[in-house]
């Protein structure tokens, strides 16, 4: 793309400054954060004086590390205000996601929150090229989820035209996109997939006058494989956003469609940490961890080194579009699914990527962790497609998975129907072998 195609920044000020000067302004907002949790006396208040801490001024950016960290149990547990810091008169709405034991994880907002809220979603749109001139179709769902509200307000914070079609009812919406020619798509990838086979359906398919240029699609985690196949669908270019209720909601981090190669993240904002999710520390930039943020700027729900559970690797450096926020990749795991092998983390999406990628094995696998010894190793079973052409060896497999991982993993080819079958995109396909009978008959 030349520089003369580079879409225009909605704050350039603030996604374009230079890292040194950001993390002053980073390191004035860590410190009026710490003094506002300490002056409101509840749970992280509490923490932060327990861990010795007496005043923002204490605490530079550099000891953000050793800070106490928060989780979603923390919200639950102090369901449903007792968190603010802020009186309850200053909060003008909640949001919030599922949440267990009939508690939703809410989230509260003061006028200010939802203006900062509506200028990420901003910055968002304006990085997938929308402009005040732009039609955005928002098919994410209204509600207490945070998808449809919050790019609602970012369009109108652009000064863009928004269509609040929320989710559902797809003939109504292949009407309006017919009708009102949007040139920004937001909804989830999935629903993506669903409104381009509707579109096609239409005789709306590329080629068929859409007028769409960009889509921008969260609130699951999806892969590039997913991206090609909604590229093609609907012949636009396919931008990743990320958020959660807990942060903010969408718009903590997006990607621009100069580079499109992992989300910026508004760490003039959020401030974000990559960690070990066992042992808590940073991991280099460039290696997957559990992504951390802090909400400097947020008034009603400050989270000081909130723990997402989401993995995915940080990179540094100024972006061909001009930015200079750090980057996310895609959301590569969840710390849930984790597995340490020999001191090794592996997440089971890094080795199905490895798998996925080779054309001579179906799409059914079962990874195994062997905890009969001390030393627990994975095993990989891949069931290999009898007439492929080139059928690929257990060995050769095996040294993609060593590079790929970084740890040896054993993999065994079976024939069609070896291994049990899941829902496609579902379960993550882990069996754990801590003695009697392996769970695939033949293992050793
Ligand atoms: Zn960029």
């Amino acid at each position: 793309m030349t520089a003369d195609r580079v879409p225009a920044m909605f704050d350039p000020a603030a996604e374009s400054m230079p890292e040194d000067q950001r993390a002053g302004l980073q390191q004035r907002r860590l410190s009026g954060m710490i003094d506002r949790l300490l002056a409101a006396g509840g749970l992280q208040g509490r923490r932060l004086a327990e861990a010795g801490v007496t005043g923002g001024a204490d605490v530079a950016l550099a000891d953000l590390p050793r800070l106490p960290m928060t989780g979603k149990t923390d919200i639950w547990s102090q369901y449903p205000f007792q968190m603010l810091a802020v009186p309850l008169s200053e909060v003008v709405t909640v949001h919030g996601s599922s949440g267990t034991g009939g508690r939703p994880t809410l989230v509260a907002y003061t006028r200010a929150d939802l203006q900062l809220w509506a200028r990420m979603c901003a910055r968002a749109l304006a990085a997938a090229g929308a402009t005040r001139g732009s039609i955005v179709h928002n098919a994410y769902g209204y509600g207490l989820f945070t998808g449809g509200l919050g790019i609602h307000q970012g369009a109108i914070e652009l000064g863009a035209t928004v269509i609040p079609v929320s989710g559902g009812m797809t003939s109504r919406q292949v009407t309006l996109i017919r009708d009102l020619r949007p040139d920004i798509l937001t909804c989830t990838p999935s629903y993506a997939i669903r409104l381009g086979e509707a579109l096609a359906e239409a005789g709306l398919g590329p080629g068929g006058g859409l007028a769409i240029r960009a889509g921008i699609f969260g609130a699951e985690p999806w892969t590039d494989a997913l991206r090609a196949r909604i590229e093609q669908l609907l012949g636009l270019r396919a931008l990743d956003i990320y958020g959660l209720a807990e942060i903010i909601g969408p718009g903590v981090a997006a990607e621009c469609v100069v580079a499109a190669d992992g989300l910026h993240v508004n760490e003039d904002h959020f401030l974000v940490e990559a960690v070990d999710p066992v042992s808590g520390a940073p991991v280099p930039d460039g290696t997957a961890g559990e992504l951390v943020f802090s909400t400097v700027t947020k008034e009603a729900l400050p989270l000081l080194r909130y723990r997402t559970g989401d993995i995915a690797a940080l990179r540094r450096g100024t972006c061909a579009c001009g930015r200079t926020l750090v980057k996310m990749s895609k959301i590569t795991g969840r710390r849930d699914d984790m597995l340490v092998i020999r001191g090794i983390n592996v997440y089971p999406s890094e080795v199905e990527r490895v798998l996925l990628a080779e054309p001579s094995l179906a799409p059914d696998y079962l990874l195994v962790v062997d905890e009969r010894a001390a030393q627990a190793r994975l095993l990989a079973c891949c069931e290999y497609i009898t007439d492929a052409a080139a059928p690929a060896s257990s060995s050769e497999l095996e040294a993609r998975l060593r590079a790929a991982l970084g740890l040896s993993v054993q993999v065994s080819l079976e024939p069609a129907g070896t291994v049990p079958r899941t829902e496609v995109g579902k379960a993550v396909r882990v069996a754990r072998w801590t003695g009697g009978d392996p769970p695939l008959p033949g293992l050793s």
